[in-house]
């Protein structure tokens, strides 16, 4: 990963690359932040600038093999530890390596302890890192760096070693071994021992900046931008948190279109039963979802009505929204659009001034019917 790959922390960034510039690269570095602020893409890029020969405008290569092999993850000098599952069956992390390159390369490097422990189907158990992985780092560490100067080891959460293993890793922190760097990524630093805590370098990675998390959800998770802006504010800094707003979101409106489409299509063919059923559903799904429904159908209907009255360059739809609209356009019209721009304001209304919602939305409903079956 490039420095210019990493999410936000431009200033942080400048700072690690100055430091590796000037040859001030502290042999144990202890990064602190929550995951979802992209601790672990911070240590990958400072690791592929380190072991890069062919560095220029403050960026690695891209290209030499180092480069390649760090981006995929399988640089002969480049250890990865982090807490496993189950070690008497599997005794280290190199059990799981081939899930864990996977699984960082799916999600840019930025998940939590509990998604991991799903894609390695621990369930609920907790992690940890056992005395052999600690054993299995001198072993490995022992040998002569294969490629280029540097070995380096990522140890992901070490706040999950347990003591035999955190004294061990102690040992070998006291006694550096040449050109070789550490980096440790805690959320948890108060849980180390203070006598790993004293011989590293902190890096403190704060929360994303808002504006890197919108361009981050238009960019890899296709979110449009006022979504992907209003994401961002609620994200606090974490991609993760931003991946959840976006899909709750993304399910919620989902739903409110099947909710909206039935609507007009009952409301078309005259189905009072169904209506009433259709009623029914919405007014069980709690005042939230209700408030939520008639934003959305509001924001349907004046996005359809400017497709039909030939605006179509002022309209946001596409996909299956804007397949429908383009539909049901004849029936929402200048005949009607008004009334039912009335009635789903009122039945809001109504909701958020505690109107029984039964009545509520069994009344809007038989009003829409009545709407759309008009004929302009
Ligand atoms: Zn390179």
């Amino acid at each position: 990963m490039k420095f210019s790959q990493v999410i936000g922390h431009k200033e942080l960034l400048d700072t690690l690359r100055r430091n590796i510039d000037t040859g001030r690269v502290s042999h144990a570095q202890l990064i602190v932040g929550e995951c979802g602020w992209g601790t672990l893409q911070v240590a990958l890029a400072y690791i592929q600038y380190l072991h890069c020969p062919h560095r220029e405008g403050g960026e690695p290569c891209g290209k030499c093999p180092s480069c390649v092999q760090i981006e995929n993850l399988a640089h002969p000098d480049m250890h990865f530890t982090f807490p496993i599952v189950n070690p008497t069956k599997n005794p280290t992390s190199d059990s799981f390596i081939g899930e864990w390159r996977e699984f960082v390369k799916a999600h840019d490097a930025i998940f939590d302890q509990k998604e991991w422990y799903e894609a390695i189907e621990a369930g609920n158990s907790q992690g940890i890192i056992p005395k052999k992985e600690a054993d299995s780092i001198i072993r490995k560490l022992s040998f002569k760096a294969f490629e280029g100067e540097f070995k380096s080891v990522i140890i992901w959460m070490p706040e999950n070693m347990n003591r035999e293993a955190a004294n061990t890793l102690l040992k070998i922190l006291e006694e550096p071994w040449d050109k070789t760097l550490f980096m440790l990524i805690t959320e948890h630093p108060e849980q180390l021992l203070d006598t790993i805590i004293s011989r590293t370098q902190p890096i403190n990675v704060g929360r994303i900046e808002p504006e890197a998390l919108a361009a981050y959800a238009v960019e890899r998770l296709g979110a449009t931008p006022e979504s992907a802006a209003a994401a961002a504010r609620i994200a606090d800094g974490s991609i993760i948190a931003l991946r959840r707003v976006l899909a709750t979101e993304g399910a919620a409106q989902t739903d409110n279109f099947e909710l909206f489409t039935r609507l007009m299509r009952l409301s078309f063919s005259n189905r009072h039963l169904e209506l009433f059923d259709w009623a029914d559903q919405l007014a069980s799904a709690g005042r939230e979802a209700q408030k939520n429904f008639f934003e959305y159908a509001l924001g349907l209907i004046r996005e359809s009505y400017m497709l039909t009255a030939g605006l179509d360059n002022l309209s946001h739809l596409w996909g299956q929204e804007r397949e429908f609209c383009l539909k049901f356009a004849p029936y929402v019209a200048n005949h009607n659009v008004e009334a039912l721009v009335a009635e789903m304001e009122r039945a809001l209304r109504d909701l958020v001034q505690n109107g029984n919602p039964r009545m509520v939305l069994t009344h809007f409903a038989l009003a829409t019917s009545k709407l759309i079956a008009m004929r302009g």
